[in-house]
């Protein structure tokens, strides 16, 4: 117990301390609060996210997921401080009261053991870290690209401090009470239990035990008093706001944007999207409070990795350093912040450089998601600036003219499967599984021979399929991670149309973005469906002896695209089915650590930000590294956009070939049948198909075995069960509009002819006052040819170029090529 004098002195000083401290958690609840509400509940199905939030805190699972010999050290440090809590609080008890914790009773042995082993780690821990950091090689860990647009204070080093002053605080109230702790020992002789502070204990003379006691209590606790004060401040807040990260997390997985209010008749205060912090949604800037500061994702991101300006972890602790900037003045009342994000965030090459692949939602040990402030970037400046890359453009145009970003004539859209018995929904209309084909599909030769390998296959295992044939448009994938939130409502909600009038039961989709969509994304308006990738069918016809593929022994590397893994979950099929064909070589980074192709978030209709290197030119050095010694190697994807990407890689696809499972379970599937009849080589280089010159399998008055007669007699296809994704409260994210779904669930009326007219939104409620007007024909070059996009000279096809149509997608601001850092143009 302390001397009376000093426990008035320690009272007053713990009140002044404390009253400081609460006014700063104030100030950051008050800094939260002003971000924009959510339409996304947060805050249901209490008792499940405190289950969550615990386990993954208490666990440090998340932590765990990267970087192993850091996550260890760290979890000294964290689990010293959680039983700190204790110690700290007993301690401060035994100052008052003449109370004692003695080891001679079983729990007070186990207390003081626990309590002196952890101080011994955290002490350990924080040596480690400190030195990691500071001295050896890893602390490149915590640099920035030089393009990273970075807040001063963080250009000078202010992260480094703050870690010093938080590690200088650690050492000191952990080292000051051990030394309490010793003293003690040093009169009341050694403990067992306590075999660190014992040792301590040899080192303090008995004579000043007493004056060592009273600096381990005031050292202590006086320090984490100090420290309650300067933690709103400090980098370490995470230790409180990372668990209620967990707490509030979005139910809806990385893949799923959040809904966005569109009220096209709203007269004033009409947003989408986040100019400044306040307009983002208050998640997001506890995200920025709750960051670690670790860049975990920094080091995950493709853009960063390839040089680009963009830094996902930047753009959190830019929010950071902004807000603690704003602590105290106006913006606390409710004024307007005095910075656009793109001012002190990100720059607008950052927030193009996005792909979008979730990299950095999943690493992150807090679970924040710096992807979203950058949709939300990205959603202001298309919606409300017209601010964006010019070739953006050219695909909005087409999505918005002809359904398709490709903007090929929409009457082409079944001609992938000339030469094939392809049903439309009209023709089979009771169909257990629709292919839902997708843009790439119909227009991408690459994508077309998936598609057709894929029928083939489907009718090889009698499976009753249709297509929507004309009736199938663009998901509106590309516009939501563009930002054109409008254009994607307009194709999703006729999407949703469609689909609500057709019974089958299981959607089969080819490209992992229309499985997102469609199976995610369309249920915040309404669109209920169970989706599974080709890969999951045909794992499963493969495992119920439906098909039977006969290995082919070529070496294969499996590239997971994001859209199938990461964000779908969507791991073993490819590799049940990719292992009964060959041998299957693991890349060093594969399933949820794996690298992006470089098509996401919109990026496959644009050039490149500026940076080192392509993105899918440093995948395919990976793909060729697992590949070497394996001449006649395949990179097998599931994906339309990994395949264009990486198959047109520079110094890749001379090594390697790309393709598709499907393709690859064909050749196997024909192998074992005795009939070798690869997808013919001419559907690849034509830019529409043309009736292929080989077609073996559904292919009408073609002398194939009976058994690849598609169709006749279809069987039910046994799906596996549904994938799980965590969520807190267990149910996908509300529809926007419950009217909406209400009124579409359960619509099974059989399919009407007329074909839903795209709604077109009022131009002049989204198109931002400094649009301009389109320059440029429908038809753009611009579009990488390399990526498959067929112009007018590749197909001869005339292109829809009503001028009635014209600028119904905001002008795009004429930008750079893509450049290397030297500046040197690499198109
Ligand atoms: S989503 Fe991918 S590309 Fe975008 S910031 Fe995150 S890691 Fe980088
Ligand atoms: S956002 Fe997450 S992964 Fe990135 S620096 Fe912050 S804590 Fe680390």
């Amino acid at each position: 117990m302390l001397p009376l004098g000093q426990r008035y002195a320690f009272a007053v000083f713990a009140f002044i301390t404390l009253v400081a401290g609460a006014r700063g958690f104030y100030g950051v609840y008050r800094r939260i609060r002003r971000g924009r509400a959510e339409v996304e509940p947060h805050g249901d199905d209490l008792p499940r996210r405190v289950i969550y939030a615990l386990m993954t805190t208490l666990t440090q699972s998340r932590t765990f997921r990267r970087r192993p010999w850091v996550s260890f050290f760290h979890a000294f440090i964290f689990y010293g401080f959680v039983f700190y809590i204790l110690v700290n609080f007993v301690d401060a008890i035994e100052g008052f009261v003449p109370l004692r914790i003695s080891s001679a009773s079983a729990w007070g042995a186990a207390y003081q053991l626990f309590a002196d082993v952890l101080s011994a780690l955290v002490l350990v821990g924080v040596v480690a870290l400190v030195a990691r950091r500071f001295l050896l090689p890893a602390r490149r860990d915590f640099l920035f690209n030089d393009q990273t647009l970075l807040q001063n204070d963080v250009r000078k080093g202010k992260i480094a401090r703050d870690s010093l002053i938080v590690s200088a605080f650690i050492l000191f109230h952990v080292g000051s009470r051990a030394m309490g702790a010793g003293a003690r020992l040093a009169v009341d002789g050694p403990d067992p239990w306590e075999p660190f502070a014992s040792m301590i204990a040899g080192l303090i003379p008995a004579q000043s035990a007493e004056a060592w006691r009273e600096f381990g209590y005031w050292g202590a606790l006086g320090s984490v008093l100090v420290f309650l004060a300067y933690f709103p401040y400090s980098k370490h807040l995470h230790l409180f706001l990372a668990p209620v990260n967990s707490l509030l997390k979005r139910e809806a997985g990385s893949g799923v944007l959040p809904p966005v209010e569109v009220n096209l008749e709203a007269e004033e205060g009409f947003q989408i999207g986040a100019e400044r912090l306040e307009e983002l949604g208050w998640p997001r800037l506890l995200d920025a409070y709750a960051c670690i500061q670790c860049n975990r994702c920094q080091q995950a991101c493709p853009a960063t990795a390839t040089g680009k300006s963009l830094s996902p972890s930047a753009i959190e602790i830019n929010k950071r350093m902004e807000l603690n900037r704003l602590a105290g003045t106006g913006f606390d009342k409710g004024e307007a912040s005095p910075r656009t994000l793109l001012e002190f965030a990100l720059t607008p090459e950052a927030a193009w450089a996005c792909t979008t692949c979730g990299a950095c939602v999943a690493v992150c040990p807090v679970e924040d998601s710096p992807m979203l402030d950058i949709v939300e970037v990205r959603r202001q400046q298309v919606m409300m600036a017209g601010e964006f890359p010019a070739q953006l453009q050219t695909a909005f145009r087409g999505m918005e003219r002809t359904q398709n970003p490709w903007g090929i004539n929409h009457e082409q859209r079944m001609q992938w499967a000339e030469g094939l018995r392809v049903p439309t929904v009209e023709e089979n209309p009771e169909a257990e599984v629709l292919y839902w084909v997708g843009c790439a599909a119909s227009y991408d030769p690459q994508a077309q021979r998936t598609a057709r390998a894929l029928v083939k296959l489907m009718g090889e295992a009698g499976v009753s399929f249709a297509v929507l044939g004309k009736r199938e448009c663009c998901t509106g994938d590309s516009a939501r991670r563009a930002g054109n939130e409008v254009l994607y409502r307009s194709l999703a909600e006729k999407n949703v149309a469609t689909l609500n009038n057709f019974r089958s039961k299981t959607i089969v989709a080819s490209c992992p973005h229309c499985l997102n969509a469609i199976g995610h994304e369309y249920r915040q308006l309404g669109g209920e469906y169970q989706t599974v990738h080709h890969s999951e069918l045909l794992a499963s016809l493969v495992a119920q002896g439906r098909l039977k593929p006969q290995a082919t022994g070529v070496d294969i590397a499996y590239h997971d695209p994001c859209y199938l893994g990461r964000h779908n979950g969507v791991y073993e099929a490819p590799r049940e089915v990719l292992h009964q064909i060959g041998k299957v070589a693991e890349m060093p980074r594969a399933r949820e650590n794996s690298f992006c192709c470089g098509a996401g978030g919109a990026q496959f209709w644009k050039e490149e930000e500026p940076g080192t290197e392509r993105i899918a030119t440093n995948r395919m050095r990976e793909a060729k590294e697992t590949l070497a010694g394996s001449p006649g190697g395949v990179l097998a994807v599931g994906c339309p956009f990994c395949k264009s990407m990486l198959s047109s890689a520079p110094g890749g696809a001379e090594t390697v070939v790309v393709k598709d499972i499907a393709e690859l379970l064909l050749e196997a599937v024909e192998k074992g049948s005795g009939m070798i009849a690869a997808v013919p080589a001419a559907v690849e280089d034509a830019a529409v198909v043309p009736a292929p010159a080989v077609v073996a399998v559904v292919e009408e008055a073609a002398a194939v075995p009976a058994s690849f007669v598609a169709i006749e007699e279809p069987k039910p296809v046994e799906m596996a069960a549904p994938r799980k994704k965590w969520s807190p409260a267990g149910k996908p994210s509300p529809p926007v509009d419950e009217a909406r779904t209400a009124a579409s669930a359960g619509t099974t009326a059989a399919p009407t002819v007329a074909e839903p007219e795209v709604p077109v939104a009022p131009r002049k409620k989204w198109n931002p006052a400094t649009a301009r007007e389109v320059e440029k024909p429908a038809v753009e070059s611009s579009v990488d040819a390399s990526k498959g996009a067929v112009t007018e000279s590749s197909t001869g096809t005339a292109q829809e170029t009503s001028s009635a149509t014209e600028a119904l997608s905001p002008a795009a601001a004429p930008r750079k090529k893509w450049q290397s850092k030297s500046g040197k143009s690499l198109n």
